[in-house]
């Protein structure tokens, strides 16, 4: 009778742990819950499956397999709204709206970057020896860099739309006084 009990009590413990998976990974282990917040070093990591639930195919094809949109395919090819271009993956605000000109290419195009939140690394796919150029915090592909951009800095950061996500300048102001105000 007393093991029917262990066996019984077990069961609903186990169930349970099925039902509130990730609160009983909180409570036994913080690491093994990844979040869209930074670990200890300032990166965003999630498994395969957590990039490919919370990107649409071609964002997840863009971020996490170094894709390339059709070029003039982007919703922010055109886009010249005041504001900041976060990673679509993390948030990390990449971007700025007054680096962003036109270059003719069919891709977003930057001429400035913030060192610390883009990190550049050597792509040798497709017989090229190109700088790919990441997301400093969760790794995601954004493009590439070349350095044939404007003054003043003579680089162009191009871009895929779908590994981006806008944020208005005015919005931007009103979530920080939200945040603000909340605090
Ligand atoms: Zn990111």
């Amino acid at each position: 009778m007393r093991t029917v009990f262990f066996l019984t009590a077990a069961f609903v413990l186990l169930t349970g742990c099925l039902d509130h998976e990730s609160a009983a990974n909180t409570a036994d282990d913080d690491t093994s819950v990844v979040r869209a917040t930074a670990n200890a070093d300032g990166k965003v990591v999630k498994t395969d499956a957590q990039w490919r639930e919370q990107l649409t195919r071609e964002q997840y094809r863009i971020t996490r397999q170094a894709g390339t949109e059709r070029a003039g395919s982007g919703k922010y090819n055109d886009h010249k709204a005041d504001g900041t271009y976060h990673c679509v993956c993390c948030g990390h605000d990449l971007f700025r709206s007054d680096t962003k000109f036109e270059s003719g290419t069919g891709w977003p195009s930057f001429h400035t970057a913030d060192e610390s939140k883009v990190a550049r690394r050597t792509d040798r796919s497709h017989g090229m020896v190109r700088t790919e150029v990441v997301c400093s915090r969760c790794d995601a592909h954004l493009g590439h860099l070349f350095r044939d951009g404007p003054k003043p800095t003579g680089l162009r950061y191009c871009i895929n739309s779908a590994a981006l996500d806008f944020v208005a300048a005015k919005a931007a102001k009103t979530k920080a006084e939200t945040k603000a105000a909340g605090e």
